[in-house]
């Protein structure tokens, strides 16, 4: 019997071993994608065999290919150039949280779809409606969505969801922390009980597994990474410096990467709003090129912010979690903490945001020993320690440095507001009927300028925007004015978008 030695080296997967159109991969060769990423390589056979997924996809991985790209392969046999919108029913929905990333979903399908005849389009809150209503009433078949502006589409009867073939429920987990529940609910409630469900999510707590549990058939479920880690890329420091000495640490550290020759751009996040203003205004006056992207500000402020940065004449750019949420910036080689977050599910979203597509990067982080407890709560979901290391010329004990007599006051008055306050809050807020939210009674509140749960808007129902709150007069959602009365306390009213 003779025996042929063969080589054992699997094939090299590529876009082509999934069979996907011709069209669509003249689009990838445009994106320059040569090859699919992990994620990619597990989510798009199957997806493209008609089965429920549950993924679990740190940020950075090529998550939107690895769901949109099969996607447009299924919806292929049903694309045509007919002007008539009958002929362009909904047929796969994609819900995210935040509107920067239904844009950038939206953005990614428009480029896989380009060279088909298969029409997409995104709606989200904070801005007009009608260019919306007009996109949707023309037909499209991929629809990317928040949940409230959705509903307000339904509401005004704008879009019909009957013949949704696909559904996509992206970032899932910060769609329940925002409180989105109710309205997933109301909205898969419109939806044909035969579909395709995916369901991302770069954690995988208890609530997600329920939400999971009730909407999905059978889903494959498909990990790139440990869920609940954090990307292996990313080389995570946390520096420890005296309490008050915090502005000048990433002075310090913004300074020293740009002496060593490294890029000099970095995510700068803050739990504040105010806090995030605040630190771009010091770093302007260290001669670092920052800008703040926070809640209160405008859509056209954060674009304005967003573009500055992606073509460099923004160095730092100090964001709270929400406004940075699902921001796509490839390569981003740095992210400082300026304050550990409240939640460390949160640190795993933002160090997710370097070390992107294979790319390496570094998650420096400043610790006071005031966050110990949150230091310890971020090592337990990541399942290792991370180290205390001492930031040159800064002393961790504050025998000897000289307090920022400021940053002790602002300090001291943010410990105050801290068992309530949380992500960008100065309004914080419970999640509604969400099970966990009398054990999460002050989680991260969502952000006036994001999409939030649905109540209809006042141009949906027909009455007249509350014209005194020029937040909700901005959303056309006639809102009560206590949030404004609250901000203006607390030194900032929202401005009008
Ligand atoms: P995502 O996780 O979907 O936000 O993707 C992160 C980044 O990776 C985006 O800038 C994508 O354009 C990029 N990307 C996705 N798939 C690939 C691929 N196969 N090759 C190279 N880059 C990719």
């Amino acid at each position: 019997m003779t025996t042929t030695t063969t080589d054992q080296t699997p094939p090299e997967i590529t876009f082509d071993s999934f069979g996907l159109d011709a069209r669509i991969q003249r689009a990838l060769s445009e994106q320059g994608y040569t090859k699919p990423t992990p994620i990619q390589e597990q989510a798009i056979p199957v997806v493209l065999l008609g089965k429920d997924v549950m993924g679990a996809a740190q940020t950075g991985t090529g998550k939107t290919a690895g769901f949109a790209l099969p996607i447009i392969q299924r919806l292929l046999p049903m694309a045509n150039a007919s002007a008539s919108p009958a002929r362009h029913p909904v047929r796969a929905l994609m819900l995210t949280p935040t509107r920067e990333l239904a844009d950038q979903v939206y953005d990614n399908v428009a480029r896989y779809a380009r060279f088909t005849d298969l029409r997409s389009t995104v709606v989200f809150g904070g801005v007009d409606m009608n260019p919306q209503t007009e996109a949707l009433r023309r037909g499209v078949e991929i629809l990317v969505a928040t949940p409230g502006r959705l509903l307000d589409h339904v509401q005004q009867k704008s879009v019909n969801l009957s013949q949704v073939q696909m559904l996509v429920l992206d970032e899932a987990d910060r769609m329940l922390d925002m409180g989105f529940l109710p309205d997933l609910q109301r909205i898969i409630n419109l939806l044909p009980a035969q579909r395709q469900t995916l369901l991302f999510s770069a954690t995988f707590s208890t609530e997600i597994k329920r939400l999971a549990a009730s909407y999905l058939r059978e889903p494959v479920t498909i990990e790139v990474a440990r869920s609940n880690s954090a990307n292996e890329n990313v080389r995570q420091t946390v520096f420890q410096v005296e309490d008050g000495h915090k502005q000048a640490a990433v002075v310090h550290l913004l300074k020293k990467r740009a002496a060593d020759g490294l890029s000099r751009q970095c995510i700068v996040f803050v739990n504040s709003k105010i806090g995030c203003s605040r630190l771009a205004r010091h770093l302007e006056r260290e001669g670092i090129n920052a800008a703040a992207i926070h809640g209160d500000k405008t859509q056209t402020e954060r674009m304005q912010t967003l573009d500055g940065f992606k073509q460099g004449s923004i160095d730092a750019l100090v964001a709270t979690d929400v406004a940075a949420r699902g921001l796509d910036i490839p390569d981003m080689p740095c992210v400082i903490n300026f304050d550990l977050p409240y939640s460390a599910e949160d640190y795993v979203h933002r160090i997710g945001r370097t070390g992107r597509a294979g790319a390496s990067g570094d998650a420096l982080s400043i610790y006071v020993p005031g966050d110990e407890r949150l230091l310890v709560d971020i090592e337990k979901l990541l399942k290792r320690s991370i180290p205390r290391t001492p930031l040159e010329g800064f002393d961790p004990t504050g025998a000897s440095a000289r307090a920022e007599e400021g940053d002790r006051r602002r300090a001291r008055s943010s410990d105050v507001r801290r068992p309530r306050g949380n992500g960008e809050s100065e309004e914080p807020r419970p999640r509604r009927n969400d099970p966990a939210s009398s054990r999460n009674a002050f989680r991260p509140s969502d952000d006036s300028f994001f999409s939030r749960p649905y109540e209809p808007s006042s141009s949906a129902v027909g009455a007249q925007p509350d014209v005194t709150d020029s937040n909700a007069a901005a959303f056309g959602r006639g809102r009560p004015a206590p949030k404004r009365q609250l901000a203006a306390l607390l030194g900032g009213v929202p401005r009008k978008s």
